[in-house]
């Protein structure tokens, strides 16, 4: 449940019941499908998907900052590739805040959207010479950035500012998007999932559970795209989990600020009619090594200094971080194509892979396409390979042997049934829930997060309710005792 739970309206579209012939299928609606359908909602005959409804995947748990100072990204990139790469990148970046700008004012789309200045802090004497570096690369680069104290009572031994970044409401942007794609005929089919995408002698054939999807490009929006197998993104990036903690704020300057080494320390605001909220962001780390959520509630509880009473919400969220700091956008092969790994920098991200994806399929030139390139190994990545591969073995392995169930209450358990793993969770009321505890996609084992009452796979970070319901990718099937068939055990 995230802050902008409240703002997912209850009209969800029908699902897809009959057999379609498009020119373009996107599957996912969250930033990057809709942003994607928007580019190309004039040129041509667009479906849009997704498995449950418009901006409920990682766009739902967003920060959504809109912002191109980005912890420490550019230090990353210029180490990782060289510093023209980290330039075109902070020109990428640049370039999709000035989008959104565009088409949130141009379409008048009611999202909160503001300007709002962004800070860049050292949190101790240690991070001052790598907040530095990062000045120095921005300002190298010609960004008006300047030495800025920090308006808020979080430490900082160093702060910079620049003035030309934003935020919003991701979900209200969704929705103001949606209905301006299904005014330009664009059809969005909700609750209707991808199941399997296979190359016909012409188009792809994508089949749902009721119908089939006959499209001549598709787009694969859907976060973590794992029926790409031959992209080998489980070899090419790990997944990053973050927590937050929503918490009532009084009258406050708004900006948003971010330090630039582990532990993160991220925050911005948000304001609902006479309310403000402070939305604070720690604990990140890689999905493989941690696993306690409860601690690390608490730990960003006691970064930020919050009280219990002022605190409304708590979630956490994963997002795909690459060896490079680079996306992967493009096409994966002839006519599909893929725009995921956004290193927790999505909204800028997604714009601009609508920009890149649309552009090639109406043949335009875009600056940006090779940077992206979906299908690149640099040194980088042979570099992260034996981490990544420890990273997978390690969750993979850990999920079987050593699932710490020391933090976990007396009303959870997990118990084997005729060779199958199950977890069991007894709700306030004592009532049972029962999930197969095996996750669809690779087979990890599943971890119980007591305080979102959800199971997550360490892996690939795929969650799923109390009841089996798969809630998030990369798993596309459910892991419910009653629909067992639906689940290869
Ligand atoms: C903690 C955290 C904070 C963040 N804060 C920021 C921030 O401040 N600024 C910023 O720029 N970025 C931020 N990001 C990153 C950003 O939120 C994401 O990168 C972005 O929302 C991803 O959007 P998406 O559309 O690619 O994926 P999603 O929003 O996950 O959308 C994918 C959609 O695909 C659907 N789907 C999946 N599988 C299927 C299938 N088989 N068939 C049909 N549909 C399917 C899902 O239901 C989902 O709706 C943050 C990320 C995290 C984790």
């Amino acid at each position: 449940m995230s802050i902008w739970n409240k703002y997912c309206t209850k009209n969800i579209n029908e699902s897809l019941k009959e057999e379609k012939h498009v020119d373009v299928l996107i599957i996912g609606a969250g930033m990057t499908g809709l942003n994607t359908a928007y580019y190309l909602k004039d040129f041509k005959n667009i479906v849009v998907v997704d498995a449950n409804e418009v901006g409920y995947g990682v766009t739902l748990g967003s920060t959504a900052k809109i912002n191109y100072l980005q912890s420490g990204i550019y230090r990353k990139i210029s180490k990782a590739r060289t510093e023209a790469v980290a330039s075109s990148y902070l020109k990428s970046q640049k370039y999709a805040v000035g989008q959104i700008k565009e088409i949130t004012e141009s379409e008048n789309i009611d999202c909160s959207f503001r300007k709002v200045p962004s800070f860049i802090f050292a949190y101790d004497e240690e991070e001052i010479d790598k907040v530095k570096k990062e000045v120095t690369f921005l300002l190298s680069n010609g960004v008006d950035i300047k030495r800025k104290e920090l308006p808020k009572n979080i430490c900082a031994f160093d702060s910079y500012m620049v003035e030309d970044t934003y935020i919003f409401n991701p979900i209200k942007y969704l929705k103001g998007l949606k209905n301006i794609l299904e005014k330009n005929n664009v059809s969005i089919y909700e609750k209707t999932k991808i199941l399997k995408i296979d190359k016909g002698d012409e188009e792809y054939v994508c089949s749902t559970e009721f119908a089939k999807i006959y499209a001549k490009n598709v787009v694969v929006a859907s976060q973590y795209p794992y029926f790409t197998m031959p992209f080998m993104l489980p070899l090419k990036s790990y997944c990053e989990k973050s927590y937050m903690l929503v918490s009532r704020v009084k009258k406050d300057g708004m900006f948003t600020c971010i330090n630039t080494q582990n532990p993160i320390y991220s925050c911005r605001f948000y304001e609902d009619r006479n309310d403000i909220y402070q939305i604070s962001l720690s604990e990140s780390h890689n999905i493989a090594f941690k696993s306690n959520d409860k601690y690390h509630f608490e730990q960003v509880q006691k970064r930020f200094n919050l009280k219990n009473s002022d605190i409304v919400l708590k979630y956490s969220n994963t997002d795909i971080i690459t060896p490079d700091g680079l996306p992967y956008i493009g096409e994966i092969k002839e006519n599909l194509y893929v725009a995921c790994g956004f290193n927790t920098w999505g909204m800028t991200n997604s714009v601009l892979a609508a920009s890149i994806i649309s552009d090639d399929i109406l043949n335009v030139n875009n600056e940006f396409t090779k940077l992206f390139n979906p299908k690149r190994f640099t040194l980088a990545h042979i570099f992260y390979l034996p981490y990544i591969i420890f990273s997978q073995a390690k969750s993979f392995v850990g999920s079987k042997l050593f699932r710490n169930k020391s933090w976990y209450s007396s009303r959870v358990f997990n118990m084997r049934e005729k060779g199958v793993s199950y977890g069991v969770y007894f709700d306030e009321a004592g009532r049972m829930h029962k999930v197969i505890n095996k996750c669809p996609h690779l087979g990890c084992s599943l971890i119980f997060n007591e305080t979102e009452k959800t199971w997550d796979c360490p892996c690939h970070s795929s969650r799923f309710d109390v009841d089996g319901k798969c809630i998030k990718g990369p798993s596309n099937y459910d892991i419910s005792v009653k629909e067992k068939s639906t689940h290869e055990e």
